[in-house]
């Protein structure tokens, strides 16, 4: 499910023919060299594809065009070793659509002091052909990402790595395709938006669907099938019944694997990657969706609870950023439920009634039954863990009515003073940063949601290229902020993107 396409990235050298073949010759032996370097580096998720030297404005328009119509190439890296006229840039800049990193480097790393001559400074100019790039990038108004930096230095490598994941982001955004089984929550108004918009922005698609539809889809799931699902739960997590009748315990975990089975096979056949559900309109449903749901979301599934499909979506797409990513400690839908204000052990309990991922799971994980203080169905199957620690993202895509936010924050889990026995949910605890009060006051000045979607594995500034990208609002809480600096920045923001 979270397989992304073959992605490649093309490597594109901006250069002119004044030089002559042989300059031009050594550019693309350069070019070449770079892109060798940077594929059996390590630090890059997906491939570079060297491209023949940019030297008129033909070849650029007919290549940028290319990288649009080729459904596996999921953006651009540009690098002018030379002096590239960057008229010659224009039109083809104005017909590309896709992300493009701006790799600002040179081929040597230092002056060769001893030998340089005016035929080297002509070949490596990229101090000079790069700032001509720049600017009619700028004049034109256009996102793009700058990295510069040797590009043999492992920091640059990782910039790079890094944006490719925010470029796949970016491509995938618009193949994503929303459920919604049910509304949106009665009277919230945090979770809402306008879904037109946010095709427009982000190319989501979303949908409502009766519940009772996908309902049926979970009754046409055969015993069979829910009887091998439920096995491989009891092979995999541990059991807790807590003094519940072992049999019935099992016929309430076997109701959770027939919705896995169900949701999913509606999800496949319909071509939905996120789903969203509401614990009040649970048609013929036994029970809400939770261990169900837990395992969707481990499959690659986007989630959003009460009808949030703008959390459901942003969960897809971080899980997309992230995969096939080593060592990666997990992305998750997640809610901020309660603090501790002891000082100096300031955090938010982050939960949700069942439905938190378990790729953030720290340890074992363990199947409970309890019940629900909300909506009225039998006491749903869940799967309960403790997240892992360390520095994690959580974000927030609000809609303001006429504009997106993407508000950012960087979040440090920890684990909790004591374990919670009585608490039988999967949790997170983490501390906002630069502190809980002033990332809280910042977060709720900027209107975030309680909802978030939350990842270890990426970055503040993914996120960040993802939306400018998008061309919408972001605003980051970091170990930088202060509110008075923050509210000036909203105030801003507010005529920069109209209030
Ligand atoms: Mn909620």
């Amino acid at each position: 499910m979270l397989e992304t396409k073959n992605y490649r990235f093309w490597f594109c050298t901006g250069s002119q023919d004044l030089y002559g073949d042989e300059c031009l010759a050594k550019v693309a032996e350069h070019s070449a060299k770079i892109v060798e370097a940077l594929n059996g580096s390590g630090h890059l998720p997906y491939e570079v594809v060297l491209k023949p030297t940019l030297i008129t404005g033909g070849l650029i328009r007919e290549t940028l065009n290319q990288a649009n119509g080729d459904p596996e190439c999921a953006g651009v890296i540009t690098w002018m070793h030379t002096f590239s006229p960057a008229k010659s840039w224009i039109l083809g800049l104005q017909e590309y659509r896709k992300p493009l990193l701006h790799l600002h480097t040179q081929f040597n790393r230092e002056i060769p002091y001893d030998t340089i001559d005016m035929d080297f400074m002509n070949e490596n100019q990229s101090a000079h052909g790069d700032r001509e790039f720049g600017h009619v990038f700028s004049r034109l108004g256009m996102e793009r990402k700058v990295v510069m930096g040797h590009w043999a230095e492992e920091g640059v490598q990782k910039r790079i790595g890094d944006w490719m994941r925010a470029a796949v982001g970016i491509v995938e955004s618009s193949h994503i395709r929303v459920m919604r089984v049910a509304d949106n929550m009665r009277n919230v108004a945090v979770t809402e938006g306008d879904k037109v918009e946010a095709q427009i922005k982000f190319g989501w698609e979303i949908d409502a669907y009766p519940v009772n539809e996908i309902a049926a889809a979970v009754e046409a799931v055969s015993k069979g099938d829910i009887e091998a699902l439920v096995e491989e739960y009891y092979s995999r997590y541990e059991i807790l019944t807590e003094g519940r009748d072992a049999r019935a315990f099992r016929e309430h975990v076997a109701v959770q694997a027939g919705i896995e089975l169900g949701f999913e096979a509606f999800l496949k056949e319909k071509n939905y990657q996120a789903i969203v559900t509401h614990f009040g309109d649970l048609g013929s449903l036994k029970q809400l969706p939770g261990l169900a749901i837990q395992r969707l979301m481990e499959k690659g599934y986007g989630f959003g609870a009460e009808g949030d499909w703008k959390t459901a979506a942003m969960v897809r797409v971080m899980k997309l950023m992230t995969a096939g990513k080593a060592g990666a400690k997990g992305t998750s839908f997640m809610e901020d439920y309660t603090y501790n204000l002891v000082p100096g052990k300031e955090g938010i309990l982050q939960a949700h009634m069942l439905e938190v991922c378990p790729s953030v799971a720290d340890g074992p994980i363990a199947i409970k039954e309890q019940p629900l203080s909300m909506g009225q169905r039998e006491d749903p199957a869940r799967l309960v863990f403790t997240a892992k620690e360390g520095p994690a993202i959580a974000v927030s895509l609000v809609d303001l009515g006429h504009r997106f936010r993407l508000i950012i924050n960087e979040v440090n889990c920890k684990k909790t003073e004591k374990p919670m026995p009585k608490l039988p949910v999967a949790t997170a605890f983490w501390t906002p940063e630069p502190n809980l009060q002033t990332g809280a006051e910042a977060w709720i000045l900027a209107g975030g949601a309680h909802h978030t979607a939350f990842s270890y594995d990426l970055t503040a500034e993914q996120m960040g290229d993802w939306a400018a990208h998008m061309g919408i609002e972001a605003v980051f809480i970091d170990k930088n902020t202060t509110i008075r600096q923050f509210r000036n920045e909203l105030r801003w923001n507010d005529v920069a993107y109209g209030k």
